[in-house]
């Protein structure tokens, strides 16, 4: 199964990912992590996309195709892929259908005072990543990463400044997505409003009927 997962940030794609992941047993593949590892390097590559990702902005195209088309290569996707956090342009969507079919787009429709409440809260381990939530996943011990005991962090792309310029470039340039893959046949709305288990099993549903 070959899988987009599209929506805005704070609509819990990373999450449903690793649901999905663990259920159908095919890697999840967040371009936001693969970012991340990048921006944690010191190379003037690494220094251009801090500061992208810091802003909220979006890296250009064709560094992020490169980066997805040689993650794609890896021997895992022989079973199929779930993509969180791409496509977020029509220029990706063009370049990864030149690529692959996709089997589905689940499409995670949220409010955008959704969206700022989840990011606001959001927390991540500073040395493993994992992520938490101040009401709604919060770790055992505040402030401290349950599996490495290490200190939670904010993002620096979940600042409020930086939430407001995400949620304008995902109306602007990721929207299009919607009607693209529509029009395609592949999109299915889920309501990401509800707890992860909710969403999952609306997905499942989702899924069944593609
Ligand atoms: P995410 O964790 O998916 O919210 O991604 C974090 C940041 O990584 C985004 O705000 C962008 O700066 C960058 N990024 C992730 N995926 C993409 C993509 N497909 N195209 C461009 N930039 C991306």
């Amino acid at each position: 199964m070959k899988l987009i997962l599209l929506g805005p940030a704070g609509a819990g794609k990373g999450t449903l990912a690793a649901y999905i992941s663990r259920k159908c047993g095919i890697p999840s593949i967040s371009t936001g992590d693969l970012f991340r590892e990048t921006a944690a390097q010191d190379t003037t590559l690494a220094r251009k996309v801090r500061d992208i990702m810091e802003r909220g902005d979006l890296v250009p195209d064709d560094i992020t195709v490169g980066m997805l088309e040689e993650r794609l290569e890896r021997g895992d996707t022989g079973r199929g892929f779930i993509l969180d956090g791409f496509p977020r342009t029509l220029q990706q969507a063009e370049a990864l259908s030149a690529v692959t079919d996709i089997d589905a787009v689940l499409n995670l429709v949220i409010s955008d005072e959704a969206v700022i409440r989840r990011l606001a809260g959001r927390r991540i381990c500073s040395k493993c990543g994992a992520v938490y939530h101040v009401d709604n996943m919060p770790p055992e011990k505040p402030g401290v990463c349950d599996k490495c005991g290490l200190r939670l962090v904010t993002r620096d792309d979940d600042k409020p400044e930086a939430i407001r310029n995400r949620l304008a470039v995902y109306t602007e340039k990721t929207k299009p997505l919607v009607s693209y893959y529509r029009e395609r046949g592949l999109l299915v709305d889920v309501d990401a409003g509800g707890t992860p288990e909710e969403v999952f099993a609306l997905a499942q549903k989702a899924l069944e009927q593609c």
